[in-house]
């Protein structure tokens, strides 16, 4: 599709970006009757959504209920609040309610109106508090059931698909093999047959049923057109992007942005987290750095920004070469909750609990300067039984990627770490990690650490294991971001744009990623981001209507 396709000179709604916020915007826009169109940058749909492990977090959701699983919305709005009880004012519970209500709704919107049909992600509880108040040990996971790709035709092709989960298999065969962090006990000749038959899951596997209801409710895809401003123009706005045939330019009478997070902004990197480039990286498709802030600029929109710890970031490192075509080498890793490994800073010291990122994020970034670099070491014991990525146990490490030496001293100098203070780290830890215990930072003590990414051998604690068997082996980390951001642009009510003076500006809602993280506040919790853009996307279409029912204009939601 390009932007050479007739369509409208005016249309109702331009939708910016085609990925979970803007896909769920595009589809529940076409059942309203608006004429829309959606614009995107990349060469494919699907943004940060085509890549993600599809945990979409729904408290008190419809899934659920069918099958018997009791959970209600105020529990879900205490976990919330525990999740972001380190900075409560963060959090504005207007947004919370309406963020969990709208997620079940929308979420029960999508079954109903035939885009998708989902699953349970099975036996999961909340990732990363299980046992915070207002906890739901199961069925808050909603994920996308496995979907025939060769539905989408030709348009397939257009669609991104994941690099970093085992597409075409469910959470229950993955969580069978031992989960993300036993990747080397994944079946992958069963992987390759199900991607043979286009069987899609994981994050491709919601923006594709997404995808083609978007196809077959007529809304036109302009892909590689980036939107570079949207500005007032009399009774309308003007989009105007970048495409490969130059600048074009369409007339709307709404816009909702849902451009994503800043990853791939090295400047809003360092602004909004103080991650430099040298330090940090991301998995998700190079079309996805930040655009919001300043195509809204000129409407005055501005940025909220939380404490870069709040980012949820994960441990990883960057190969110097790619595997596959697009690869940018950046790899999130989950080795180090398993046992025998420490997180190290510059001097050689511990400072978290090493096997939960979200401490291990804040370990690093909540002291000013950032903690900058640290450094993952681990023993032999690891190296035979877990490997690192796509190295089997016991093989070869990617070149140039990971030291490895006889003692620790020696180790430590590879690094550039005093090694004796390294050591003398690795001693104190191992003094209690013979018995699986971690006295002085608790490394194992999440509940969902120990069950979904330590090794259910390692006993008494899947995570701890002491690092006493040469060689020893260590890596400087980097902390890569996931299309998920503690910071963004400001909005109100169902996504509303506000201006710096908190005034909104009418025709214009933010979704997903692009806006600011009011609802969850620093909290975080897997599948946040992608039930955030789901709901606000059809939150935001369903405030468009209303505002246009009342004005005498339009329109009811109507499913077709
Ligand atoms: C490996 C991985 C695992 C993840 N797992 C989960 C998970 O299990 N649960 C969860 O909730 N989240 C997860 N996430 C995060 C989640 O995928 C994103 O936060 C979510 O997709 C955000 O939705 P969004 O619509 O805001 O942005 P995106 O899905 O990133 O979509 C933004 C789209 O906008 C386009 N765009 C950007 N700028 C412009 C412009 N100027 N003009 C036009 N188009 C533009 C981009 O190309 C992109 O297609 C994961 C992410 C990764 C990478």
């Amino acid at each position: 599709m390009t932007s050479s396709e007739p369509g409208p000179e005016v249309v109702d709604l331009v939708v910016v970006g085609a990925g979970m916020g803007g896909l769920a915007t595009a589809v529940t826009a076409a059942d309203a009757g608006l004429t829309t169109v959606l614009l995107e940058a990349g060469e494919k749909v699907g943004g940060a959504a085509a890549y993600s492990g599809v945990q979409v977090w729904v408290g008190a959701n419809h899934v659920g209920r069918e099958r018997g699983i009791e959970d209600s919305l105020e529990d879900a709005l205490a976990y919330v609040r525990w999740a972001a009880r380190q900075d409560l004012a963060s959090l504005d519970e207007d947004r919370t309610r309406e963020w969990l209500s709208g997620a079940a709704e929308a979420a029960e919107y999508f079954e109903r109106t035939g885009v998708i049909t989902w699953d349970l992600v099975p036996d999961y509880p909340d990732y990363y508090y299980p046992d915070a108040p207002g906890a739901a040990v199961t069925g808050r996971y909603l994920t996308s059931s496995p979907y025939d790709g060769r539905l989408l035709g030709d348009d397939l092709d257009l669609l991104l698909v994941s690099p970093h989960f085992p597409v075409g298999i469910t959470y229950g065969e993955m969580f069978a093999w031992g989960g993300m962090s036993s990747r080397t006990e994944w079946d992958l000749d069963l992987v390759a047959r199900r991607r043979a038959q286009h069987v899609l899951t994981f994050g491709t596997g919601i923006v594709a049923p997404f995808f083609r209801a978007v196809l077959e409710r007529g809304v036109p895809v302009l892909l590689q057109h980036r939107v570079a401003s949207v500005a007032r123009q009399g009774d309308l706005l003007a989009v105007t992007a970048t495409t490969p045939a130059g600048t074009w330019t369409v007339l709307a009478r709404d816009v909702v942005v849902a451009t994503g997070a800043h990853d791939w902004s090295e400047e809003l990197m360092v602004e909004l987290t103080g991650i430099t480039p040298e330090n940090g990286g991301t998995v998700v498709p190079p079309s996805v750095r930040g655009d919001a802030r300043d195509l809204l600029a000129g409407l005055g929109a501005t940025i909220a920004t939380l404490p870069a710890w709040a980012a949820p970031v994960l441990p990883g490192y960057r190969l110097s070469e790619p595997s596959f075509p697009g690869d940018t080498g950046y790899r999130a890793c989950f080795e180090h909750c398993l046992p025998h490994t420490v997180i190290v800073d510059a001097e050689g010291r511990r400072f978290a609990d090493d096997s939960f990122h979200p401490a291990i994020v804040r370990g690093v970034l909540a002291t000013d300067p950032p903690r900058f670099p640290v450094f993952l070491v681990w023993d032999s014991q690891h190296h035979a039984k877990y490997g690192l990525g796509a190295t089997p146990p016991g093989g070869d490490y990617p070149e140039g990627l990971v030291c490895r030496a006889d003692s620790l001293e020696e180790l430590g100098q590879l690094l550039g770490i005093d090694g004796g203070t390294l050591r003398g780290t690795v001693e104190g830890y191992n003094a209690g990690a013979a018995e699986g215990e971690d006295p002085e930072l608790g490394r194992g003590s999440n509940l969902s650490v120990r069950r979904f990414r330590g090794d259910g051998n390692q006993r008494p604690n899947p995570c701890v294991g002491p690092l006493d068997r040469p060689p020893f082996f260590g890596m400087r980390l980097r902390l890569l971001s996931t299309g998920i951001a503690a910071s963004g642009v400001v909005a109100g009510r169902a996504g509303r744009l506000l201006d710096r003076d908190g005034a909104e500006v009418p025709g214009v809602h933010v979704v997903g990623e692009a806006s600011a993280r009011a609802a969850a506040g620093v909290g975080y919790n897997s599948g946040y981001s992608l039930s955030r853009a789901m709901a606000y996307g059809y939150l935001a279409v369903r405030d468009i209507c209303s505002r246009r029912t009342e004005s005498g204009i339009l329109t009811t939601m109507t499913p077709r």
